[in-house]
């Protein structure tokens, strides 16, 4: 098959979350299957320092329409192995900032057209590439709106871009919500400006024309995939979402085991596996030292990754800081975003330095050391579309603690409930529960056969992208 996608994050060219992961994953196995695969991205200027995009050549000027104006444009691509294609769209203007959607305080105030010129982008260039797509894959706000204006420049131009659309969500709180006034932008009918097309309490909603108007609406578990059906979880698209209810599926995302996979891992001291697990505590060391922590210590040491906001929990785990100041354990945590959270996180490690250290940035090479090293991730998240971080702690043989939300019900099971299966623990969003499961954890440490059987298990399961991709396979062959 010919697939396209569009993302605005692509690993390891742009990353913030598992959108990135997820696209780089998908993108990178579907070539290796031999599928032709082009993926779009915004030229965004970590994107062009790549490595990888050093070779890139301009493939296209674009004259792309906004409004009553036309703004230009570059295509770069190249192709980092074979059946890929990267595609970057270009416009310093919009893309050459140091980070993709805002200056950490808030977000850009040209956002909305930033990723309008991106769609349209995608589409101008598939149109002049002639890449005859047979799926255009588009995920969440960001590309959202390519399935329609891939069908508005087929009406207008006369000829076919895409057999069929796909839209995937990877998350139903970023909707790309907007003034009224970038509507003219997007240089579509009026008409489409209403309640069964962008329109939004008066707003214009990106992610609601990605449900509308795609042939295929995929979110990134079972689990999610109903509960965005719900006012709990659907934050206000429930209603949307419920019309697509016959062309919705929820496909749990993958494990890339090219880059997370504790046998290989370049980016940690040592190597290690479910047979032999020595490596690992030469990680475990590592990471305490790096930490300013005791190397020696032998109890416990829990770890959290993630985007310090609400969606992770960051709070439920602050509620419970008296656990990590009065338990003998060590805690690790690497997030970067909201500030409030950063300081109250930052004074954790100040109050008990010898027990909790944070650290405030965006690190690849430590989220790796972090899940090698440790024994618990925390993960006790409000809501969860798939989520990553708890898939790659059982690879690397840490035990996850998680809320009972979204695709952490579909890939964790509560190693006291299900004593026979079991690869976590398993928690309701709530301070009291998570202290709760703490504790369990607590126990379930210094029960040694008990945990090392809960530790081999998470090890033993197999979440490489071929069941994901292999799903999306069958999933586009339908659509067909
Ligand atoms: P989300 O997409 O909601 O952020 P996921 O669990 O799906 O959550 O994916 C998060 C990804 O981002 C994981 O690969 C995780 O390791 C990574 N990540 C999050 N915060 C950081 C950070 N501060 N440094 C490095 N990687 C991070």
């Amino acid at each position: 098959m010919k697939i396209v996608h569009a993302a605005s994050e692509v690993f390891p060219y742009m990353k913030t979350g598992g959108l990135a992961d997820a696209v780089g994953a998908l993108t990178g196995t579907f070539a290796d299957l031999g599928h032709e695969v082009s993926v779009f991205l915004p030229g965004y200027r970590a994107a062009l320092a790549h490595p990888s995009a050093a070779g890139a050549e301009r493939r296209f000027r674009l004259k792309i329409e906004m409004g009553d104006q036309y703004l230009s444009g570059d295509v770069l691509a190249f192709s980092p192995r074979k059946n890929l294609t990267v595609f970057l769209v270009c416009r310093d203007e919009f893309y050459d900032r140091a980070n993709p959607y805002g200056n950490g305080e808030r977000d850009y105030e040209d956002n909305a057209d930033r990723f309008i010129f991106f769609c349209k982008a995608v589409a101008e260039t598939m149109r002049l590439a002639d890449l005859g797509a047979d799926i255009v894959h588009t995920h969440d706000w960001q590309a959202a709106l390519l399935p329609l204006l891939l069908r508005e420049a087929e009406r207008r131009f006369g000829v076919t871009l895409a057999m069929k659309t796909v839209f995937t969500i990877h998350n139903i709180a970023f909707q790309g919500l907007f003034s009224a006034g970038c509507f003219a932008r997007t240089n579509l009918p009026d008409e489409l400006f209403s309640m069964d097309g962008l329109e939004f309490y008066g707003q214009v909603n990106f992610l609601k024309a990605g449900i509308l108007f795609a042939d295929r609406v995929t979110t990134v578990s079972p689990r999610y995939a109903k509960e965005i059906q719900t006012p709990e979880f659907g934050c206000g698209l429930e209603g949307v979402v419920q019309t697509r209810i016959d062309d919705l599926s929820g496909l749990i995302n993958g494990v890339d085991t090219t880059v997370w996979n504790p046998a290989t891992d370049a980016l940690l001291p040592a190597h290690y596996s479910a047979a032999d697990l020595a490596g690992k505590k030469v990680c475990r060391s590592s990471l305490l030292k790096t930490c300013g922590l005791d190397p020696s210590f032998t109890g416990p040491v829990f770890g959290m990754i993630c985007r310090l906001t609400e969606q992770k929990g960051v709070d439920l785990v602050l509620a419970n800081a008296e656990f990590f100041a009065s338990w003998d354990c060590k805690f690790v945590v690497l997030g970067a975003g909201d500030k409030r959270m950063e300081t109250a996180l930052h004074k954790l490690a100040a109050d008990v330095p010898s027990k909790v250290f944070m650290c405030a940035k965006l690190d690849e090479a430590m989220s790796h050391l972090i899940e090698a090293g440790i024994d618990f991730f925390l993960m006790p998240s409000l809501f969860e579309p798939c989520g990553l971080n708890q898939m790659y702690s059982q690879v690397y043989g840490a035990v996850p603690i998680v809320s009972r939300v979204g695709g952490l019900v579909d890939t964790v099971r509560d190693a006291d409930e299900d004593r026979a299966n079991g690869t976590g623990i398993m928690c309701a969003p709530n301070v009291a529960s998570l202290r709760d499961a703490l504790l369990r954890a607590h126990r379930l440490y210094w029960d040694n056969p008990r945990y090392a059987a809960v530790q081999q298990r998470g090890m033993a399961r197999d979440f490489s992208w071929g069941t994901a991709a292999a799903a999306y396979e069958a999933l586009y062959r339908d659509a067909l």
